[in-house]
């Protein structure tokens, strides 16, 4: 039997702002499975980032429990976290956080720099994740000369890089026109057949309908869970026009 990717017990996150509380993630019991292509959609503000950063162990739940590839997270050192955060997890997010001075292949390489491979296996890697995600001929370029779509497939490859089992996107169509959202969202899908664990949050109905499993999250709290026959924006643009 498989054991969950995620699963979360009572999971609640708080926050003090100015005097008042802010639950931000309300006693979440989730679980995602193996091979799960999930878009959790939410409205601003109803705690979608809070949980990713809680999935991707970037922050610490108030209370509960958080349960990654089967290990008690509360019980995990800090190392232990970072260390699980870099073999188990890849992360990205809606600015694609890419180092400007740095290349595409530079920034692709840089959760390998931790480790003790050699610095050309690591080039070589990366060239292959850009050639992979369809950049195999903007290696060099810096992220100011590649466009919306471009660097966010730069911060796909990066987030690739260690092979993680689950891959977490906040935001990832955020910043991008819908031809280009669908482009990353069938990128998304690709990756998810090649056997990673998906989770995309996202404010956007239409992103959300790309992802075979819609949860639908509201002031910290699920909403709705239910499986979808997924759906590209395109499709909806065409069928609109009917
Ligand atoms: P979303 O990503 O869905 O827009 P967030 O997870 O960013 O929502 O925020 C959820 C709620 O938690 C909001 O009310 C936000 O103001 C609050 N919040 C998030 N991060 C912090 C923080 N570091 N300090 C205080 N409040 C926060
Ligand atoms: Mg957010």
């Amino acid at each position: 039997m498989n054991k969950p990717v995620i699963e979360t017990k009572a999971l609640t996150r708080t926050f003090s702002q100015g005097g008042q509380t802010v639950n931000a993630v309300k006693s979440l019991d989730l679980v995602i499975n193996h091979g799960e292509l999930v878009a959790i959609q939410g409205t601003s503000g109803s705690g979608k980032s809070t949980l990713l950063h809680l999935l991707a162990l970037l922050d610490r739940p108030t209370s509960g429990s958080y349960f990654l590839d089967g290990t008690n997270t509360a019980q995990m050192t800090d190392d232990e976290q970072s260390d699980a955060r870099n073999k188990l997890t890849g992360i990205v997010f809606q600015n694609f956080y890419l180092i400007p001075y740095a290349t595409a292949v530079e920034n692709v390489m840089l959760p390998g720099l931790y480790g003790h491979r050699a610095r050309t296996k690591l080039r070589q890697h990366a060239e292959e994740l850009l050639d992979a995600v369809g950049l195999g001929d903007r290696l060099t370029f810096k992220p100011s000369s590649l466009s919306g779509g471009q660097q966010q497939r730069v911060a796909l490859a990066r987030a690739l890089f260690n092979d993680p089992p689950l891959l977490l996107a906040d935001e990832p169509t955020g910043q991008l026109d819908s031809s280009t959202s669908n482009e990353i969202l069938d990128l998304f899908k690709k990756i998810n057949e090649l056997g990673k664990t998906i989770i995309l949050v996202t404010h956007d109905p239409l992103t959300a309908g790309s992802a075979r499993r819609r949860i639908v999250f509201k002031d910290g709290e699920v909403v709705s869970d239910k499986t979808q026959q997924p759906v590209r924006n395109s499709d909806t643009a065409d069928s609109s026009i009917q």
